[in-house]
Order: structure tokens, then C-alpha cells, then sequence
């Protein structure tokens, strides 16, 4: 059987267009391909037009990534992943007044281990009196995941803006939207937020690039975690990435060409696993806001990603069902690929009040562009068996 690939939200498979857009700038010959023998491998610090290929191919990227996202090219930072530009913004931060939520993704939680942290209601979404309350004249930084990478539950980040700048219209507000940039509108003017974080392997480019969007006033007060050769206006040294950030800035296209259409498919084939799932396990609980109905929503008000289900049911131990899963060659996921192979109870399942017992045995099944029904029905043949198996 075809292998099974239901993990999207740990990382997705690089797109072809993607990998063809890369392959010029790694500078290796490719005689079994159509492409020429390419001179673009380059430095882009060099002053040769070696080096001025590779320079120009990343100025084109960013012009492509600062158009998808309605701003200017020099608010873009690369970086070496979200996780690095996550530590850029809140390790900036770490002598301020810092406000984030109790659901972040770690690379937010672990550096920034003084902020204050909001919490969530059952179905994740934020507290927004208890942010209000909070919320200080000398609360430099407000840190919000856009879309949760282990449930799929969206804020309202254009609710928070309006809150935080009421409040006190210094605070600076930053959102993970490394989840998002695939399904809902990341345009941060519209949105009202003044950094942004997001990360290519999530939309079928590269692993190891990232990219921090900081407007002019946020980027005056970011301080860079890496010095050097002062590449990124300074705020991150090292030579850039060039493959990766041709690659980043493809995918970046590719999204923003085919969003509102995944979007759709992604709904269907979701709502049709989640039908069967709770025919085959009718005790099965959906971790999460409730699913979203209808189509449009207001782009920024998805109550929950399209691809993510996140779900418990007391008869199936998650560890057990993720191996016997794995044997049928399927993959699934408990919760965040990092801690993953650790399965501790979800920090994001416990913050939602849920109790350790569900948190460390729930599960999460995401989909993607690559998913077909077909692959969905052979999943519930083999998920089908395991209600056998592994039931208590
Ligand atoms: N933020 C969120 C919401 C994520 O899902 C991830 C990846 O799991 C990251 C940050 C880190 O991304 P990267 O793998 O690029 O460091």
C-alpha cells in the first residue's frame, strides 16, 4: 500500500515547482536534468556577478513575499526557521513587559519564560478580558499564535489588535502565523500586528528557512541573536540561504495561488474524516473550537484551520494507535512533532482544561495538498482495525 501522510502540520513535502525554482542556486552540475550547468551559487556578499546573481535572486524573493503580504521589502527578515524568529522577537523582549498565552508554540514559551501568560478557554481561544486586564502602560510586547499548530484553533487577531492599541497604542503586537499563511489571510496591515513569524516547510518549501516580518517600529527595537557580516540589515548574519529563499518565496506564490481552493477541498476531506471517525469510535471528542460551517467566512474569523483535526476518544491510547498506525505506514501525530516522540501530556490540551489523561492520549490528524479521499478511506480501513486492537 501507498504509504499514508497525515501530519501536515509537523511538515509538509517539498512542492516540484518548489524544488525546480531551488535547483539553479545549489550551483551542482545536473546533467540528467534539463537544467544548464548554473552559476548562481554564489555569495550574495560578493562583489563579483556570481555573487550578484545569488544577491539579485534574493532580492527578487523578498519583493515576491513582501507583495503576497501587502508590505514593504525591507520589512522582511530570513531567518534560519520560525523557531529562530520567534527567539529574535521575545528574546528582544526579555527585559520588558511581555504578554503571551498559555498555548504558544515552545519556541514563544521557552524564550520568553517571565511573560505573563493569558489563558484559554476550553476551546482555545484567548481570554480576551483577561489580555485587556493585563494589559499595562508599560506592556511592551504581545506575542499570539495565529492558528494552533496542535489543534488548529484561530484567533481573532484583528479583536486582540483592537484591544491592545485601545489599551495602550505603544505595545507592539507579534503573531506565529506559521500555521496560518496556508488557509487565512497573513497580510499584517490588515491585521493590525507589527511582527510576524512564519516558516517555509509548513507550505511545501524548504526546511531551515524562516522569516520574521518587523515593521519600522518593531524593528528598532529588535536586537539580533546573531552578528557578523551584518547580512538582514544587521538583524541576522550569516550568509543568506539563497536556495531556501527562492524556494520559501515559490511556495509563498504557490499559496497565495491556490488558498481559497485548498481551503474548500481541505474543509470537505476533513468533515468526511471526522464523520467516519466518530461512526467508528461514537465516544470520539473533538479537541477545539466545533467546526466551522459555511463558506466564505470572514477570512480572519475561522473558529479552526481546515486541515487539522485533533481529537480524543477513551477507548484508543495515542501512543499505541500512532505505532500500529505507523506499521500500516500512515502517520499521525499526538501533538507537536518536536516533543512528539516524547508523548507528554500536550501543554496546549492541559491549558484548555483538559485533563492529563486526555492530553497525553489524544490525537491529531492534518491534512494537506497532497491528501485525496482515497487516501482517507484506506486510513479508515486500517484505523478500523486498530478499534480492535488497542481497546482497553
Ligand atoms: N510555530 C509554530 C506554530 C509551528 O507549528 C512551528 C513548527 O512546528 C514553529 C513555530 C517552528 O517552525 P520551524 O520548524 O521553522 O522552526
Amino acid at each position: 500500500m501507498k504509504p499514508i501522510y497525515l501530519d501536515y502540520a509537523a511538515t509538509t513535502p517539498l512542492d516540484p515547482a518548489v524544488l525546480k525554482a531551488m535547483l539553479p542556486y545549489f550551483g551542482i552540475s545536473l546533467p540528467a536534468t534539463r537544467y544548464p550547468l548554473p552559476a548562481n551559487f554564489g555569495n550574495p556578499g560578493s562583489m563579483h556577478s556570481f555573487g550578484q546573481r545569488a544577491s539579485a535572486a534574493i532580492f527578487e524573493s523578498r519583493q515576491t513575499i513582501a507583495q503576497a503580504l501587502n508590505c514593504h521589502y525591507s520589512d522582511i527578515i530570513f531567518t534560519g526557521s520560525a523557531t529562530e524568529a520567534n527567539n529574535l522577537v521575545l528574546k528582544s523582549f526579555s527585559d520588558s513587559q511581555v504578554i503571551t498565552s498559555s498555548i504558544e508554540h515552545d519556541s514563544v514559551l521557552k524564550s520568553a519564560p517571565k511573560a505573563r501568560r493569558v489563558s484559554v478557554s476550553k476551546s482555545g481561544l484567548l481570554d480576551l478580558s483577561e489580555l485587556e486586564k493585563n494589559l499595562k502602560n508599560n506592556t511592551e510586547l504581545v506575542s499570539i499564535i495565529y492558528a494552533n499548530n496542535e489543534t488548529g484553533t484561530v484567533q481573532d487577531i484583528v479583536s486582540i489588535n483592537q484591544i491592545i492599541k485601545k489599551k495602550n497604542p505603544g505595545t507592539l503586537l507579534h503573531i506565529d502565523a506559521v500555521q496560518a499563511l496556508q488557509y487565512l489571510n497573513c497580510k499584517p496591515e490588515e491585521l493590525g500586528v507589527d511582527m510576524m513569524t512564519l516558516s517555509a516547510h509548513k507550505i511545501y518549501g524548504p526546511k531551515g528557512v524562516g522569516l520574521l516580518y518587523a515593521n519600522k517600529k518593531a524593528r528598532e527595537k529588535l536586537i539580533p541573536l546573531i552578528t557578523g557580516g551584518g547580512q538582514e540589515n544587521g538583524l541576522r548574519s550569516g550568509t543568506e540561504n539563497t536556495a531556501g529563499i527562492v524556494g520559501f518565496a515559490r511556495a509563498v506564490e504557490l499559496v497565495e495561488k491556490n488558498r481559497a481552493q485548498e481551503t474548500i477541498r481541505m474543509k470537505i476531506l476533513r468533515d468526511y474524516l471526522w464523520a467516519e471517525i466518530k461512526k467508528l469510535f461514537p465516544k470520539a471528542q473533538l479537541n477545539g473550537p466545533i467546526l466551522a460551517t459555511g463558506y466564505p467566512l470572514p477570512a480572519t474569523c475561522w473558529a479552526r484551520l481546515p486541515n487539522i483535526l485533533n481529537f480524543y476518544t477513551p477507548e484508543l491510547n495515542a501512543e499505541e494507535a500512532i505505532i500500529t498506525l505507523d506499521l500500516a505506514d500512515i502517520a499521525i501525530s499526538a501533538g507537536p512533532a518536536c516533543s512528539a516522540r516524547t508523548l507528554d501530556p500536550s501543554h496546549v490540551l492541559l491549558a484548555m482544561g483538559q485533563s492529563p489523561q486526555r492530553a497525553k492520549n489524544s490525537l491529531r490528524i492534518s491534512l494537506g495538498k497532497f491528501t485525496t479521499q482515497t487516501d482517507l478511506r484506506k486510513f479508515m480501513t486500517i484505523f478500523d482495525k486498530l478499534k480492535n486492537q488497542v481497546q482497553h
